[in-house]
C-alpha cells in the first residue's frame, strides 16, 4: 500500500515543509514507486537547528534534565519503539529490500537495547568529579554535554543506526536533528511518532528527511555543535573536510572491506557455524560496512573453504523482503544493482573463478535483485578485494600460514570489521590481536551495545557504543579551585 507524508518532525509539531520538493520511494522489490514524503531543503534544516539550539539551551532546557529523568525519557522511547517494533521492521524493509527476519532484529529491536543501555549507564555515571590535583589544590572536572548534534545516517540499516546516534547523544543531554537517506524515509517518521508520545520535550528529536545537499547543509551550520555520520568513504572525507575547517568534532563511520580469516583448525561443518558465518559475511544482502567480504583461506583446506561458501550462498532463499523465509532480498536501488554487477563484471574479466551466482536470479526481474556470488582464485591486489562491493559478493583468498594470512587481512585501505575461525580461542584472540581494525570477532561478529565500535583506516574516526560512545558526546571542562 502507498503511503504519503506531507510534515516533518521539527520542534515537536508537524511542521510544513518549507519547499513541495518531494522525495520519491521506489520499492526494491518491484521497481514502483511506493510513497512520497517532503525533501528537506536549507531552510527546513536551519529550523530544526534552531528548534534543536531552543530546547538544548532554554531555561530548564533538556541539557539542565537530571541524569534520572534524562535516563526514564529514553526508557520511554524505549517502550513507544517497542509498540511500533513490527510496523519498523515492515517498513524498513519494504523501502531497503532487506530481509524481515532480519530487520525485525536490527530495526525493530536494537534501537531499544541501545536506549536501554544508555538509559542505565547514564543513571550510574558520573558527570562531575573533584580530584586532588598535584599543585596542591583541588580540580573539578564536567562532563558538558556538546550541544546540538547534527545526525546523518545512511539506508541499510537506518533504524539501528540512528540508535548508535541518538541514544548517546540525549543521554549525554544533548539535542538533535537526524537527517535520513532518501532511501529509508518512512521509518524515521515511526521514530518521531514515538518520540512524540514519549513526551519527549519540543525540539530534543528533529527529523528531516533529505538528499545530500541537505546533509552538507547540516554539517557546515553554525548551529550545530557535533557531526556523527555514518555512510560512505567519499562522503565522509567531504563531512570531515568540512568539520576540520569549522573545528567541530565529528564521528565518521564508513565503509569497509573486513577479512573473514578461517585458520587452519576452523571447524568446516555448515550445520554448526552456517548462521553465524552467514551473519558475518552476507547479512542484509550483503549491504552491512563491517561483513567480512574477503575470506582468507588456508592453502591447505582450500578446496573445503570454496565449497563451504559456494553452498553457504547457493542455499540462500531469495525473494521479496517482506517474506519471513527470505534470506536475500533485492539490492536497495538500481543504481546499487548496478555497481554490483559492475563489480561482478569487473571480477570475471580479471579472472577470478566464479563458484556460484555471477547473475540475476531467475524469475525475480521485477525488483533489484542479484544473485550471492563467490569468487575463488581472488588475489588481494584485485578489484574485487580492494574496494567495498556493498553486495552478496564475497573474494576467497588463498594464504601460507597465519603471518600471511595477517598481512593480507591488514593490506587494505580499510579497518572496521573483521572475523578469526578457529576451534582454539586463544588463537583466534592472538590472531585477532594483529588485525589492524576497529572491532574483530571470533566465530561470529555482531556489534555489542556495551562495546565501542568504530573503524580505523579509511572506515572512518571515532567510536559509537559503549562508555566511549556516550563520551563522544561531551565536551570535557575543568574548573581549578
Ligand atoms: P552515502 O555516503 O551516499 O550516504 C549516507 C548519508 O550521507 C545519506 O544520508 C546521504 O544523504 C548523506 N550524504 C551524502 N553525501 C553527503 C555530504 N557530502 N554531506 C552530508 N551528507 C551527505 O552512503 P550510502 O550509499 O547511503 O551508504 C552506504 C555506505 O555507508 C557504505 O560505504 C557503507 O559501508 C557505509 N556504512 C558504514 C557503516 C559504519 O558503521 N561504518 C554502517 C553502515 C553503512
Amino acid at each position: 500500500m502507498r503511503k504519503d507524508r506531507q510534515h516533518f518532525y521539527i520542534g515537536g509539531s508537524w511542521v510544513k515543509p518549507s519547499t513541495d520538493r518531494r522525495i520519491e520511494v521506489i520499492s526494491p522489490n518491484t521497481g514502483e514507486v511506493i510513497g512520497s514524503v517532503p525533501e528537506g531543503v536549507e531552510a527546513d534544516i536551519d529550523l530544526a537547528v534552531a528548534r534543536a539550539q531552543k530546547a538544548l539551551r532554554e531555561p530548564h532546557g533538556w541539557s539542565c534534565w537530571s541524569r534520572e529523568d534524562r535516563a526514564a525519557a529514553l526508557e520511554r522511547l524505549a517502550a513507544e519503539l517497542d509498540r511500533r517494533s513490527d510496523d519498523m521492521a515492515h517498513t524498513v524493509s519494504w523501502q531497503n529490500g532487506v530481509p524481515i527476519a532480519f530487520t525485525g532484529l536490527t530495526e525493530g529491536g536494537y534501537p531499544q537495547i541501545v536506549l536501554r543501555y544508555y538509559a542505565g549507564l547514564i543513571r550510574t555515571l558520573a558527570q562531575e568529579e573533584e580530584r586532588p590535583g598535584v599543585l596542591g589544590r583541588p580540580v573539578r572536572v564536567q562532563k558538558v554535554p556538546v550541544g546540538v548534534v547534527g545526525a546523518i545516517i545512511p539506508w541499510n540499516a537506518p533504524q539501528g543506526l540512528g540508535a548508535m546516534k541518538y541514544a548517546p547523544a540525549l543521554a549525554a543531554g544533548c539535542t538533535i536533528v537526524l537527517k535520513p537517506s532518501p532511501e529509508t524515509v518512512f521509518d524515521a517518521y515511526l521514530l518521531a511518532e514515538a518520540a512524540e508520545a514519549a513526551n519527549l520535550p519540543p525540539g530534543v528529536v528533529n527529523i528531516v528527511p533529505g538528499g545530500r545537499e541537505a546533509g552538507a547543509h547540516l554539517v557546515a551550520h553554525p548551529g550545530t555543535d557535533k557531526i556523527a555520520f555514518t555512510g560512505s568513504p567519499e562522503a565522509g572525507r567531504i563531512v570531515g573536510e568540512t568539520c576540520g575547517r569549522l573545528l567541530k568534532p565529528v564521528t565518521l563511520e564508513l565503509g569497509g572491506k573486513s577479512a573473514a580469516i578461517i585458520l587452519d583448525d576452523a571447524d568446516l561443518d555448515l550445520a554448526k557455524i552456517g548462521e553465524d558465518l552467514f551473519r558475518a559475511t552476507l547479512l542484509n544482502n550483503g549491504q552491512v560496512c563491517y561483513l567480512g567480504t574477503r575470506i582468507l583461506a588456508p592453502r591447505s583446506r582450500y578446496a573445503e573453504v570454496v565449497d563451504l561458501f559456494t553452498t553457504l550462498a547457493s542455499s540462500l532463499k531469495v525473494g521479496d523482503s517482506l517474506d519471513e523465509t527470505t534470506r536475500l532480498g533485492p539490492l536497495v536501488s538500481a543504481r546499487q544493482r548496478d555497481r554490483v554487477e559492475g563489480y561482478i563484471a569487473q571480477g570475471k574479466i580479471g579472472g577470478a573463478r566464479v563458484t556460484t551466482g555471477g547473475g540475476r536470479p531467475e524469475g525475480l526481474d521485477a525488483g533489484w535483485f542479484v544473485e550471492a556470488t563467490v569468487f575463488a582464485d581472488v588475489d588481494n591486489r584485485d578489484v574485487i578485494a580492494r574496494e567495498e562491493i556493498f553486495g552478496p559478493v564475497l573474494s576467497i583468498i588463498g594464504y601460507g600460514d597465519d603471518d600471511d594470512a595477517i598481512a593480507i587481512a591488514n593490506d587494505s585501505e580499510f579497518g572496521l570489521g573483521g572475523t578469526v575461525w578457529t576451534s582454539d580461542r586463544d588463537r583466534g584472540i592472538a590472531v585477532a590481536r594483529r588485525v589492524q581494525s576497529g572491532n574483530v570477532g571470533i566465530n561470529y561478529f555482531m556489534p555489542d551495545p556495551a562495546a565501542p565500535f568504530g573503524g580505523i583506516k579509511a572506515s572512518g574516526l571515532g567510536k559509537e557504543l559503549g562508555p566511549e560512545g556516550l563520551d563522544a558526546y561531551f565536551k570535557t571542562k575543568s574548573i581549578f579551585l
